[in-house]
């Protein structure tokens, strides 16, 4: 399954949620480039340069993490894919992995929230830096500096979710990542959830739509 939208759209938390539903690994690009970053490889140092920027990360070295990761045993009994396709080329590169690991079966969930409420959750969005939790100002009650309600680390603001560049990667994502939905929507792929309601809310709207976890 692939989960696809807008940054702040809430991929990551829902994809969390369908991992676990389906008992299945969670592959998110933007948390492995997080990784790298903070473990400062080359990759990591040069990835957090463009994402605090707003921009993405060149898509051969994608196209070749997100390989490297689907083909690992972990993933043979299926995936949840998050932060990946985010253009065409990555879209097409996706196809060749899929053609050689023999998977032809999967679906683009698409979280459709507009921009102005985007806006305002990544404004209010905090991170635990050590567990990568992500909190809501307005939801939890905690802010940048308070202590994370599950370890007590101080939490932070993502530095890429200050405003300018918030503005940036909505520039990025409609001009370069809209796209790709165009290209699943041609395959009849792709399922459309309104992802502006609660976290529950939403999780059950998916769950209605790809029916229930797979039997082994
Ligand atoms: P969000 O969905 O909130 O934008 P992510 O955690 O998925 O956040 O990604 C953060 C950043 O990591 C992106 O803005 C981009 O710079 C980089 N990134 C993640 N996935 C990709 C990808 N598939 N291609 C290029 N860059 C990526």
């Amino acid at each position: 399954m692939l989960i696809f939208g807008p940054p702040g759209g809430g991929k990551g938390t829902q994809a969390k949620l369908l991992a676990e539903d389906f008992g299945v690994p969670h592959y998110s690009t933007g948390d492995m480039l997080r990784t790298a970053a903070a473990e400062r490889t080359p990759l990591g140092t040069k990835a957090k340069e463009l994402m605090d920027a707003g921009q993405l990360v060149p898509d051969q070295v994608m196209i070749g993490i997100v390989r490297d990761a689907l083909k690992t045993p972990a993933a043979a009994r299926g995936f949840i894919l998050d932060g990946y396709p985010r253009t065409v080329p990555q879209a097409e590169a996706l196809a060749q992995i899929f053609k050689d690991l023999g998977i032809t079966t999967f679906t683009v969930i698409n979280m459709d929230v507009d921009d102005e409420e985007l806006v305002r959750r990544l404004g209010n969005r905090v991170m635990c830096p050590a567990e990568g939790t992500i909190f809501s100002s307005d939801l939890d009650d905690v802010r940048a500096g308070s202590p994370c309600p599950s370890c007590g680390k101080s939490l932070i603001q993502r530095d890429d979710d200050r405003p300018a560049t918030v503005r940036e990667r909505l520039k990025v994502y409609h001009a370069k990542t809209a796209p790709v939905l165009t290209f699943y929507e041609k395959l009849g792929v792709v399922v459309t959830v309104d992802a502006s309601g609660s976290i529950d809310v939403v999780h059950r709207e998916i769950k209605a739509l790809v029916g229930s976890p797979l039997q082994s």
